[in-house]
């Protein structure tokens, strides 16, 4: 056996689910706030164009980093929306943006070279940089400072071996969105120590409050030439059962995740890639429609929350996650989550394996009524304790 990939955690989270999918199998009411994926289904015209691709025989080889069509509307969208000029052969498009970033870290890490992670943080980061021989150097952000890292902190963190930071803006597990200054300050840190930034922006059409975040690598071109900007279909049109993610970056390292990719997955799904074309070009409607779902349903959980005795939590500006406190009670996240579930069916996630075990993950990709129920079933196990 392979000593590193045998060393991956499993995922504790895993469990929770697995415990709640038996609780609900055996009749018991449960109340999920776990789900890590949209709970709308795919627009339609994005479905059609993918059904219609299958139909006009779209059903052989891709090319390895994607359909033309589809690398030169990714283009054009991150022109339109992001300020971005890359050339479609700065682009790929893999399975997923997590086969994205596993794809990055591949191409980009030496044996022993230092990955800085912001933590909280998203629980593959660390097991991919781990896959790819890297060593993940985890920089706290405080609750205190509403879970950001500030260039102070990672000045702390940084060494001679530092060959990159992951940025993930707006943020899961905790909803934390960057705003320009405080990106200017990272960018600033990145260009003095020549880092290379893997900015993760698979939520950034699901801010809130109208605030301004704008893609990383838009910050100027010293920035610019450091940075892989990450993003993908599951969250903004959810799309996650599609797995379509992509990449666009500096020619080198795109090469090298060409030529990678190209002895794995071949390319991603052709007629799958159709859809993809028809969601860039469809117009973002049915994203802002999902979007205001999203953020009448974080008004109010944020609003139960902060009623809710010592429990603390930072509002959320993005994502769909939350991330609240509960250290006051005298319990780590897994105990909290597994009696929390078997008192009330209500099933959350520990915020252990996200580097926050004061903490527990909820998830509002679900209903007002799952919402509302599960905070009342909450509120009653709180007082209890
Ligand atoms: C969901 C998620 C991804 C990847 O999603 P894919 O379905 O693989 O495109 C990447 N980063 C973060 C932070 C996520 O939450």
């Amino acid at each position: 056996m392979n000593e590193t990939i045998s060393g991956i955690a499993p995922s504790v989270t895993l469990a929770i689910t697995s415990k709640a999918k038996a609780m609900a199998a055996a009749g018991q009411e449960v109340f999920s706030f776990a789900a890590g994926e949209p709970d709308f289904d795919t627009p339609d015209h994005i479905k059609a164009a993918a059904i219609q691709a299958l139909r006009d025989g779209k059903t052989k080889y891709s090319p390895g980093t994607g359909l033309a069509e589809l690398r030169a509307a990714i283009a054009a969208d991150l022109a339109t929306h992001n300020g971005l000029t890359y050339d479609p052969a700065q682009i790929v498009v893999s399975c997923g943006a997590k086969h994205t970033l596993f794809n990055i870290f591949m191409a980009l890490l030496q044996p022993g070279d230092e990955v800085l992670i912001p933590s909280p943080f998203w629980l593959s980061y660390p097991e991919m940089v781990r896959i790819a021989g890297g060593q993940s150097v985890f920089v706290e952000a405080s609750e205190h400072d509403g879970f950001k890292v500030t260039r102070a902190s990672l000045e702390a963190a940084v060494t001679p071996q530092t060959r990159a930071l992951i940025l993930n803006s707006p943020s899961n597990p905790i909803g934390t969105v960057y705003e320009p200054a405080e990106l200017e300050q990272i960018a600033a840190f990145a260009c003095e120590h020549d880092i290379t930034v893997v900015s993760d922006e698979i939520y950034q059409q699901m801010i809130y409050d109208g605030i301004e975040s704008p893609s990383f690598a838009s910050l100027g071109q010293e920035v610019y030439d450091r940075t892989v900007t990450v993003n993908g279909f599951s969250k903004a049109y959810s799309m996650t059962g599609w797995r379509l993610g992509y990449l666009a970056g500096p020619l080198p390292l795109v090469k090298a995740i060409s030529a990678l990719q190209s002895h794995s997955t071949s390319g991603p799904t052709t007629f799958a890639q159709y859809g993809a074309i028809a969601a860039l070009e469809g117009g973002r409607d049915c994203v802002a429609a999902m979007r205001d779902a999203f953020a009448e349903r974080r008004t109010y959980l944020y609003d139960r929350l902060q009623n809710m005795p010592q429990v603390s939590c930072v509002k959320p500006m993005g994502a769909f996650y939350m991330l609240p406190g509960i250290g006051a009670y005298g319990l780590d996240s897994l105990t909290f989550a597994d009696k929390l579930l078997e008192a009330t069916g209500v099933a959350v996630v520990p915020g252990k394996p996200f580097g926050a075990d004061a903490n527990i993950r909820l998830s509002y990709a679900c209903s007002m009524e799952n919402i509302r129920e599960g905070m009342d079933r909450m509120e009653g196990f709180l007082k209890g304790l």
